[in-house]
């Protein structure tokens, strides 16, 4: 497989309805509960005719012992291997946590490209209470979006698709 999209980040940001939004039709779970998606999902894209495969990842959890969330935690770094572009999602409603903090510590070493995605930017209000993000240091854009409604995904798409 070439041209592959990983979507990560921690349970309940978006990550699921992100990935049903660009594949089209319903693959992965998306629950109201955190953590609901346990492995990765695989589908396909396509935007402006370029075709692009997306992955979508459980949430990643650190500092457990729970064994479950070391598989979830396993999944994730598989995909980002496998990964050509990495979404690193972050929730605007929430705000930055913890969680975020860690994984933005795993994503400093890779060595791809990364865009920082602050979804939930359901108006475009809410786009000023992104800026926060910036302190988790992802040297990159900083997309506001919304998987709910497609606000900024457009752009989003623009971007990811500009590397195949
Ligand atoms: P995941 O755990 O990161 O895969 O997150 P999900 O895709 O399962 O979504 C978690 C919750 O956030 C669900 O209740 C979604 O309906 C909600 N959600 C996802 N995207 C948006 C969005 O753009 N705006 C709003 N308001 N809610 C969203
Ligand atoms: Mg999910």
């Amino acid at each position: 497989m070439s041209n592959i999209v990983a979507i990560v980040g921690r349970p309940n940001v978006g990550k699921s309805t992100l990935f049903n939004r660009l594949i089209g039709s319903r693959k992965a779970i998306v629950n109201e509960e955190s953590g609901v998606t346990r492995d990765r999902n695989y589908g396909k894209s396509e935007w402006n005719g370029k075709e692009f495969s997306v992955i979508d990842t459980g949430g990643y959890v650190s500092n457990s012992d729970d064994i479950f969330e070391e598989e979830i935690n396993k999944q994730v770094l598989l995909a980002i291997e496998e990964a050509d572009v990495i979404l690193f999602m972050v929730d605007t409603e929430i705000g930055l946590t913890d969680l975020d903090q860690n994984f933005a510590k795993l994503l400093r070493n890779i060595q791809k490209p990364i865009y920082l995605v602050a979804n939930k930017v359901d108006t475009s209000e809410r786009i000023y209470d992104a800026s926060e993000f910036y302190r988790l240091g992802i040297n990159s854009d900083l997309f506001c979006i919304s998987s709910a409604n497609g606000f900024g995904t457009g752009e989003l798409l623009d971007k990811i698709t500009s590397h195949f």
